[in-house]
């Protein structure tokens, strides 16, 4: 598991200081979607770069499960796929490999199979342009599993697709985390999404934020987390 212990992050100094998060204590279980929700602003992508190691918390401290280096092991996907567009698909997912450290020759076995996996191998030869969002995103998410993370760290990343590509996006995701043994962290303003995705929920509020929610799935009713979910938002 990856823990965060009494995690602070403070922007700027002086009179402009700002706290954004205010000793965030959680653990994100392997092998397991975690959802963080909370309302716009609240530190949610701040969060995510924490745990991914781009940024150094004020105070607290994140500590990785043994063997777990988060420059290598860690991936961080946003809600634009981003993907490089003089290149082909194929070439796009390879790409983290070349320039990761440490990584030598891409697996182009594995490449081919996650590409399978998500249902865009035919689409291996051509360019981003002519893909959809959906067709983008999962492109971009199999670009972020090439290099074998141990934690993906997804920021809204179904946020611009249509509902019916969301759902299967959603599917894909659970798919991967079951098959690949995957741990993942979704950030989503949908609730149903997160009940539909996430193994535990948990939900960031107040300023500066901190854990004002935290639920296993499995324990509850659909409804008694729907309603918990929107108390806590305030609603
Ligand atoms: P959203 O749901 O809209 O994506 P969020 O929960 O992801 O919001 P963050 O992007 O983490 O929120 O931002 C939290 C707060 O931290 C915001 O008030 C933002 O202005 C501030 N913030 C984030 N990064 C910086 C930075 N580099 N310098 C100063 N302030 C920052
Ligand atoms: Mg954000």
């Amino acid at each position: 598991a990856i823990e965060l212990v009494d995690v602070t992050k403070t922007y700027g100094h002086g009179r402009r200081v700002r706290a954004v998060l205010a000793g965030v204590s959680c653990t994100i279980p392997f092998g397991a979607v975690t959802v963080l929700l909370g309302p716009s602003g609240v530190g949610k992508s701040t969060l995510l770069r924490l745990m991914a190691g781009l940024e150094a918390p004020s105070s607290g401290v994140v500590r990785y499960g043994t063997g777990i280096e988060p420059r290598r092991d860690v991936r961080l996907v946003f809600q634009e796929p981003n993907l490089l567009p003089w290149l082909t698909v194929a070439d796009n997912v390879t790409l983290g490999f070349r320039f990761a450290l440490n990584r030598g020759r891409a697996d182009f076995g594995l490449v081919a199979e996650l590409l399978d996996r998500l249902g865009v191998s035919e689409l291996a030869e051509v360019y981003p342009e002519t893909l959809s969002g959906g067709q983008a995103q999962r492109v971009n998410l199999a670009r972020a599993l090439a290099t074998r993370p141990r934690l993906v760290l997804l920021d809204e990343p179904f946020a611009a697709l249509d509902p019916v590509t969301r759902r299967e996006s959603q599917r894909w995701l659970r798919e991967l985390v079951a098959e690949l043994g995957l741990t993942a962290v979704l950030v989503t303003h949908d609730l149903e999404e997160a009940l539909a995705v996430g193994d535990q929920l948990i939900l960031l509020g107040g300023q500066p934020a901190s854990v004002v929610g935290w639920w296993q799935v499995a324990e509850y009713a659909p409804d008694e987390l729907r309603r918990a979910l929107l108390n806590g938002y305030g609603m």
